[in-house]
């Protein structure tokens, strides 16, 4: 056996481990119509170059066209993975015209005994343009999620890829000598060239891990610091928006509010109409808060109907008018639920600080005796703690050293 073989034959068994790890990813439902492709296209690639071993035994014109009509479909059904992966999963007429086309070209030239050249040409333009597009998918499609820099190099192997096989491509059409020779040749240029492969499939695999490594990392944070029902920030996670304001208030100091927003008689609505009509107006609720919120504030639900607001950047007034916009806001909504009705009101406790040394707990603190106090003057309203000089002691309704009312 030439080394060629040996490179090429252990190149198969690692397509074929590769594509079981994928279909075993499929099984466990890890993104799992994605993976499908993956191991499928993988399984393929490992097909192709079994085919490509079994040449000697093969007619000449099959020997050339199957291999490379096999790896189309692979690349084809891999780029399939990746659309599917970046949530494009229509069927892509592009995709399907270039290696259909490409497939088309391999079978006649074969069928037409035309210089095996004319093969690596369609069979390398096609899968250049197949993985050049799931390359682009890949850097477009996953920007958001995963943030540029990461998409961008997960999309890079195939970007090389692309490169490789259209560079081989072209050689080949401009005639370059070997260029369109059979992988099997056994020279040593072909090794370098099987061994060029080994390296490809194995980056193009990684980054194909990585995506969905980076996938899994992204959801669990989002988990971590989300609130299931809502979508808000949970409160482990405001706690750490609060640290980081308060970091950033002590190298640009500016004033900093915090709103502690309770819905009245809550119980009621689920004791009436039932824990989900609880639900749909909690999720209504939310939406009222992050609709009225700017972008740089940090709306958190603190549990049951206890929701809290930071914004950054507000002195008092600001906090006051917006806690008014909302409890005006949430006054206004009426949430449908199975055909009934459900209103609902709200009590603001604000909390305004200049003092980045202050403890942010102790800033919630402020603003909960504040949300206490707007509660003990009849609810369906806002009173604001002050500034933190300025309030320090009140905890009892009479003492409220200045507390406002909504009109
Ligand atoms: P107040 O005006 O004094 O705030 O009265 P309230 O009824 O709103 O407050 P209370 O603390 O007595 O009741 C809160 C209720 O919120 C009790 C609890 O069953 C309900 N609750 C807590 N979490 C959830 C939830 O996730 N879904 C639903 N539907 N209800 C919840
Ligand atoms: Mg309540
Ligand atoms: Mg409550």
């Amino acid at each position: 056996m030439k080394p060629i073989h040996t490179i090429l034959a252990l190149y198969t068994v690692q397509m074929a481990f590769f594509a079981a790890i994928w279909l075993a990813m499929a099984w466990l439902r890890l993104s799992r119509r994605a993976t499908a492709h993956w191991g499928l296209g993988t399984l393929l690639l490992a097909v192709g170059m079994g085919v490509v071993l079994a040449r000697p035994w093969l007619p000449p014109g099959l020997g050339s066209a199957l291999p490379n009509l096999v790896h189309l479909a692979a690349a084809a059904v891999i780029a399939r993975g990746v659309r599917v992966f970046v949530r494009r999963p229509g069927v892509d007429r592009w995709l399907l015209a270039v290696a259909g086309s490409a497939g088309g070209v391999v079978v006649l030239a074969n069928g037409l005994g035309a210089p095996h050249a004319w093969t690596v040409v369609a069979a390398g333009l096609g899968m250049g343009l197949v993985l050049a597009r799931a390359a682009l998918d890949v850097g477009a499609g996953l920007a958001e999620e995963i943030g540029p820099a990461p998409a961008w190099v997960c999309s890079v192997p195939m970007w090389i890829i692309a490169g490789l096989l259209s560079g081989r491509a072209a050689l080949a059409l401009v005639g370059v000598s070997g260029s369109g020779a059979p992988l099997d040749t056994g020279q040593a240029r072909q090794i370098m060239l099987s061994l060029a492969l080994v390296l490809m499939a194995l980056m193009l695999h990684l980054a194909m891990a990585a995506m969905l490594m980076l996938r899994l990392i992204q959801r669990l944070r989002h988990l971590s610091q989300h609130d299931a029902l809502t979508g808000l920030l949970n409160r482990r996670a405001f706690g750490q928006r609060l640290e980081a304001e308060r970091a950033r208030q002590h190298r640009h100091p500016a004033p900093m509010a915090l709103l502690a927003l309770d819905l009245d008689h809550f119980k009621t609505v689920n004791d009436r109409w039932g824990h989900a009509a609880g639900d749909a107006v909690l999720v209504a609720a939310a939406g009222v808060l992050t609709g009225a919120a700017r972008r740089l504030d940090a709306v958190a639900r603190m549990g049951g109907e206890e929701f809290a607001l930071l914004l950054p950047g507000t002195d008092l007034d600001g906090a006051n008018q917006l806690a008014e916009r909302l409890l005006e806001a949430l006054r206004d909504l009426t949430v449908d639920y199975e055909g009934t009705p459900l209103r609902i009101t709200a009590s603001i406790g604000a909390a305004v600080s200049h003092d980045p040394t202050e403890d942010p707990e102790e800033m919630i603190r402020r603003a909960d005796r504040a949300l206490y106090l707007a509660k003990a003057g009849g609810r369906d309203r806002v009173v604001c703690a002050g500034a933190l000089s300025v309030i320090d002691a009140p905890s009892t309704p009479g003492e409220a050293a200045s507390p406002r009312r909504a009109a």
